[in-house]
C-alpha cells in the first residue's frame, strides 16, 4: 500500500475521534501531509468510519486532486489543503462537528477558562459559507491566520491544526473543552474565562515548553 504511514496515522486519529464523541455518523474528517512527498492523506467521503481500513483512506495532492483510494475524498478537502498551502507548519488537519463548538460559534465568542486551552486561543470565527466550497476554504486560512490553531464555523463546526496528528487532535479537544466548559458555567451563570495577562503569560509559557 503507498503511503501507508500517513494512511495509518489518519484512520487511527479519525477512530479516536469517533470514540471519543467529536465525531459522529460520517460528519468531521481528518487530514495528513506526508513528509517527503507533497501528498495528503484525508478521510473518505460518506463511508463509515467504524469499519475503516487504512487502505480506504485517499490520497490527493496539495489542491485537492484525487490521486489514490477507493473511495473519493471527502468534499471537505478544500479546507484541509488550503491550511496546508498557506502555512508550511501545519501537516495534520480535524475537523468536526462538535455540539458544543457549534454553540460557541453561534455566541460569537470562545475564551480559555484553564491553563492548557491557552495555547489554542484565539481561536477565530467564520460565519456560515457552504461547506466544501474553496470559499469557506479561503475564510478558515484567514481565520487561522500566521499562527491560529483553531476556528469556528458558525451553523457547521470547527477546523483544528498542528504540527503533527498529535498536535492537531489536542486542539480539538481542547477547542470542544472550552466550548463545553463556557456553555455549562453561561447556563450556571458563573462563567469567567481567564484575564487576558494570565492568557498571554500561559501561552508565552507554552511557547516555551516551559508549562507544567
Ligand atoms: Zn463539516
Amino acid at each position: 500500500m503507498k503511503y501507508e504511514k500517513i494512511r495509518k496515522i489518519v484512520l487511527e486519529a479519525i477512530l479516536e475521534a469517533v470514540d471519543m464523541g467529536l465525531i459522529h455518523g460520517t460528519s468531521g474528517n481528518i487530514a495528513l501531509r506526508d513528509d517527503e512527498d507533497d501528498v495528503v492523506a484525508v478521510t473518505p467521503s460518506g463511508i463509515s468510519y467504524s469499519h475503516m481500513t487504512a487502505d480506504q483512506i485517499a490520497i490527493c495532492d496539495l489542491n485537492g486532486k484525487w490521486l489514490e483510494g477507493p473511495f473519493k475524498p471527502s468534499s471537505e478537502i478544500p479546507m484541509h489543503t488550503a491550511a496546508m498551502r498557506a502555512r508550511k507548519d501545519i501537516r495534520a488537519t480535524v475537523h468536526t462537528h462538535g455540539m458544543f463548538a457549534t454553540i460557541a460559534a453561534m455566541s460569537g465568542e470562545l475564551k480559555a477558562v484553564t491553563p492548557p486551552q491557552c495555547e489554542f486561543v484565539p481561536v477565530g470565527i467564520v460565519p456560515f459559507t457552504m461547506p466544501g466550497s474553496n470559499d469557506v476554504a479561503e475564510k478558515v486560512v484567514e481565520a487561522l491566520g500566521e499562527k491560529g490553531r483553531a476556528v469556528l464555523i458558525q451553523n457547521h463546526g470547527m477546523f483544528c491544526c498542528g504540527k503533527d496528528m498529535k498536535a492537531a487532535m489536542a486542539a480539538t479537544v481542547y477547542t470542544e473543552e472550552m466550548a463545553q466548559t463556557a456553555w455549562y458555567a453561561k447556563v450556571a451563570g458563573v462563567f469567567t474565562p481567564m484575564p487576558d495577562e494570565a492568557v498571554a503569560r500561559m501561552k508565552a509559557l507554552i511557547e516555551a515548553d516551559q508549562a507544567v
